[in-house]
């Protein structure tokens, strides 16, 4: 007996699969489980972050329903995944918000939007808020620069100490050590896997989606998305130390680089999640965990706003909408850091660390079959 119903399913479904092995070739997950015999919850833990929902093995299973053995490992896994991330959530007595995440994202965004909004409001006079400013230092007329620093700093470092103490509960549970200076083979080939999603394309064949096709277009919008988010996280770093380093002050001109790289990221942060949405959209619903529709929509839904919002405020910056854009702007990405350890965003940490993890078997396994 296991911790949770569906973990107890997901064994149940592993041992299927380890006596039928027929999908071992298609991802990370089947040569995974062929190294175990039995499975603790921390193994179910790893195994279903392992997985990416590709959809294939539900596709190509000759057991998968209306068959009496509802082999369905997508779908299960995927549940296991969500409640994995309630599991480890710190602090604890947040870890509800996952349930719910869909209407937490909503009322956050709302209520920091209408806080930004009413904030610029109250503490500038009509003539500032819808003045126009231009050249260095333009967005601080309308929120101080320390001000700005402070609030978002203070969020980042929440966030960020959150998401690590639940990602070592996680590391810990699946059995790793707390160390990892010691193999950095593994670590990079995971950040390659990762990086390039190695285990969303269907063992080579693409991603199924809404039907028996498989195709490669939630592996080219996840991209767009991650890669678009990481861009805009590169250009607000930029920023930072072009103002604590060269005592630059934003805004900058359309061929600086922090510029370039937050266009570039915004796109990406509009083309991959309008993609991803279309792609949920019209996914199987055999494949898809639909109680936690919400957190996965609201999370890409957010991502999307984020990105709009800053696009705005680049093109319009120089006019006077210049100040309840910035507004909105900066309650969307306040309201995004707020919620990341608590919402989707974390699939991708939780994903990272069970790479690692089977990057470090596999090279054990390999050093025990050349010493033997
Ligand atoms: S998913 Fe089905 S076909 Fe694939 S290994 Fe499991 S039981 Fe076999
Ligand atoms: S859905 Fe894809 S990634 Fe997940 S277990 Fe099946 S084949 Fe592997």
């Amino acid at each position: 007996m296991h911790g949770t119903k569906i973990l107890d399913e997901a064994d149940r479904l592993m041992t299927v699969c380890n006596s039928c092995r027929y999908c071992e070739g298609l991802c990370a997950v089947f040569p995974a489980m062929e190294m175990r015999r039995a499975f603790s919850d921390g193994d179910l833990n790893y195994l279903a972050n392992l997985c990416h929902s590709c959809g294939a093995c539900y596709v190509d299973c000759q057991f998968s329903p209306p068959h009496e053995f509802n082999v369905n490992v997508p779908k299960t896994l995927a549940i296991a995944r969500a409640e994995s991330y309630a599991a480890y959530a710190w602090p604890r007595a947040f870890s509800g918000l996952f349930a719910r995440n869909g209407l937490v994202l909503g009322l956050v965004a709302a209520l920091s939007v209408a806080a930004f909004v009413f904030g610029f409001a109250a503490v500038n006079d009509r003539q500032v808020l819808y003045g126009i400013h231009t050249g260095p230092g333009a967005f601080y007329a309308l929120m101080p620069h320390r001000a700005m620093a402070a609030l978002f700093g203070a969020v980042f470092l929440y966030a960020i100490l959150a998401i690590f103490l639940s990602l070592r509960a996680f590391w810990r549970d699946i059995g790793e050590p707390a160390t990892l200076r010691a193999d950095a083979a593994s670590l990079w080939q995971a950040i390659r896997d990762a990086g390039e999603l190695r285990y969303l394309d269907g063992g080579g064949v693409g991603c199924f989606n809404e039907d028996d096709k498989p195709a490669d277009r939630r592996k080219v919008y996840h991209h767009f998305t991650f890669y678009g988010f990481l861009l805009c996280f590169a250009a607000t770093c930029v920023a930072t130390l072009y103002h604590y380093l060269l005592g630059r002050e934003a805004p900058y001109a359309w061929w600086d680089l922090p510029v370039e790289l937050g266009t570039l990221g915004g796109i990406g942060l509009v083309v991959g999640p309008v993609g991803l949405l279309a792609e949920k959209w019209r996914r199987d619903k055999a494949l898809v965990d639909e109680q936690r529709y919400g957190m996965d929509v609201g999370f890409t839904v957010m991502l999307l706003l984020t990105g709009l919002s800053g696009l705005a405020v680049l093109f319009w910056r120089a006019t006077n909408a210049m100040g309840p854009l910035l507004a909105r702007h900066l309650g969307f990405v306040f309201a995004l850091f707020i919620t990341l350890p608590y919402g989707k965003f974390v699939h991708g940490l939780y994903r990272f660390a069970a790479l690692v993890r089977y990057a470090r078997e596999r090279k054990m396994m390999a050093e025990a079959s050349a010493e033997a």
